[in-house]
């Protein structure tokens, strides 16, 4: 399934199943397994990584614990983003 669109339906079906936190470093937000992470900090991620976490999502990787390679690449990627974005915000605005 690669389509996004019936993706985000099922996501947004998804409810708070276990204890599963916000992927952002530090963020204690609670959000369904199905979701990547709160709000603020999903809309705080490029599109164009946002988009590829929904292209490799596949339903039910959060329930079976096995998400794809390429999922895997596309968290991935977004930690790396965050990591660049945090470390060039602790250098201050100041460069
Ligand atoms: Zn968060």
């Amino acid at each position: 399934m690669s389509a996004v669109g019936p993706k985000v339906a099922y996501v947004k079906r998804q409810a708070q199943t276990r204890n599963h936190t916000c992927h952002w470093p530090g963020c204690t937000q609670q959000v369904p397994p199905a979701m990547w992470g709160c709000r603020p900090h999903w809309y705080s991620l490029p599109l164009a990584l946002r988009t590829r976490i929904w292209k490799t999502f596949a339903p039910g990787q959060e329930k079976t614990g096995l998400p794809s390679r390429e999922y895997v690449a596309a968290a991935k990627a977004a930690q790396d983003w965050i990591q660049d974005q945090l470390a060039s915000a602790s250098k201050g605005a100041n460069p």
